[in-house]
């Protein structure tokens, strides 16, 4: 099943799956209560179902007259709450007639009834009174049926998936995950099985990056690696440009063989910025090919032909997940139809002061500890952008404002969480 989304960035064609496989996924169709949330009057304690009036005097002493557990079904005139009547109730049992509160087992007792009046023959000394509506909750409180429950656009978590399966959908339609090129740049990179030679390193960004955007809810395209040279580099910038986005690592910086930029302008690309006002990450660069008719079949059926949009992001490790993070997680996240979601900054105490210099807001990794208000933060020691290892070290970065030379310790610091 085709159908076409209403963004302006990605054509969203639509699948069916099992609930399950739809974690991460993104819905592309509304789910609705398929029937009132709870479908009953939910005790909410174990105890006696009763009238409140009953319990104006405490202790009081009600008759109880049947029970009902989870499951059961109290036929009204067969099971209902009249004057002067308690019946037992379970937790997520449904409230019988005539009942308007549940009062808690462990405000009551229950006595032999001397008398033998009642069918279950017993009396229940109440010794707390209860408001009407306490303990349980009335049908349809929740959610009406027909009420939206989770949106299309919204990203299935363990929640998303609980509250479709308490509605019967063992199968969801998502949005197909959109294809994000994954483009690493350099003479001086090479691939993870291979030894590097004495000035190589291997490509730990294209690794980050595909996993970063799978965990976005994308599937990445690892291409080869482009060396400095135009050709070569060019070739594999429009491979890239056949998937949905582009993210090019290395090359984005000032050096003489950063040929990232003169090859996009070669490509005829439209860049919107090219740099950001933080640390790592400064060079980084977004920008847009053509409108992407020559990559498209013209096929009917065939998505529209539209921009192809890339990120030029810069080479240093944690430069690369910094910039990830901050510009292409939301462009992803748009491209596989989610609503636009807020970046999540968490705050904690710093533990000890940092002195930094202004004009730049900087990402800095660390380690935050504590749980609870006792959280608190410290740097990681690191070498700057290119120190991997001070990334097994830290588990979130500190976002220091471009204003701040000096932030002392004892401070509430805004943390970007990884
Ligand atoms: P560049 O942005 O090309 O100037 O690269 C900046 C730094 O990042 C250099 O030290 C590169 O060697 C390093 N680097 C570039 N690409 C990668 C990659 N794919 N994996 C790991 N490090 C890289
Ligand atoms: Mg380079």
């Amino acid at each position: 099943m085709v159908e076409q989304h209403a963004t302006s960035v990605c054509p969203g064609e639509v699948e069916t799956i099992d609930l399950l496989a739809g974690l991460g996924r993104v819905l592309a169709e509304g789910i609705l209560a398929d029937r009132d949330f709870p479908p009953f009057a939910r005790a909410t304690r174990d105890g006696y179902a009763v009238r409140a009036a009953d319990l104006a005097l405490v202790p009081a002493w009600l008759e109880v007259v049947d029970e009902v557990k989870a499951g059961d079904w109290p036929e009204p005139g067969v099971c209902s709450v009249g004057r002067g009547q308690a019946v037992g109730i379970m937790t997520g049992a449904p409230l019988p007639a005539g009942a308007d509160a549940v009062v808690m087992v462990e405000y009551t007792s229950l006595l032999a009834d001397q008398l033998a009046r009642s069918p279950a023959g017993k009396l229940a000394e109440v010794r707390r009174g209860v408001s009407v509506g306490e303990n349980f909750v009335p049908r349809g409180a929740e959610a009406r049926a027909g009420q939206l429950l989770l949106d299309r656009g919204r990203r299935l978590d363990h929640a998303g998936i609980a509250i479709a399966a308490s509605v019967g959908k063992s199968r969801v339609q998502v949005f197909r995950k959109p294809r994000v090129a994954v483009l690493s740049t350099g003479d001086e990179v090479v691939e993870i099985d291979a030894t590097p030679g004495p000035a190589q390193i291997r490509n730990s960004n294209s690794y980050s990056l595909a996993a970063q955007v799978q965990n976005t809810g994308g599937e990445a395209v690892r291409l080869a690696i482009a060396p400095d040279e135009r050709g070569r580099l060019r070739a594999l910038i429009e491979e890239g440009l056949g998937c949905d986005l582009l993210l090019l690592t290395g090359g984005v910086s000032m050096g003489k063989y950063d040929l990232v930029e003169q090859v996009l302008g070669e490509l005829k690309a439209e860049l919107y910025f090219t740099g950001a006002e933080i640390q790592p990450g400064r060079p980084v660069v977004f920008g847009s090919c053509g409108d992407g008719s020559s990559t498209r079949s013209g096929r009917v059926g065939d998505p529209p032909p539209h921009k192809k949009y890339f990120f030029g992001l810069p080479g240093n490790p944690v430069s690369t997940m910094v910039t990830f993070e901050l510009f292409a997680r939301p462009m992803i996240e748009a491209l596989a139809g989610m609503t636009p979601q807020p970046l999540i900054f968490l705050s904690a105490r710093l533990k000890a002061e940092i002195r930094t210099k202004t004009g730049l807001k900087r990402f800095l990794p660390a380690v935050l500890s504590g749980e609870f208000e006792n959280a608190e933060v410290e740097l990681a020691r690191w070498q700057g952008s290119g120190d991997i290892a001070a990334l097994a070290r830290a588990n979130c970065y500190i976002v220091i404002p471009p204003d701040r030379e000096r932030i002392e310790a004892g401070e509430w610091v805004s943390l970007l969480m990884r």
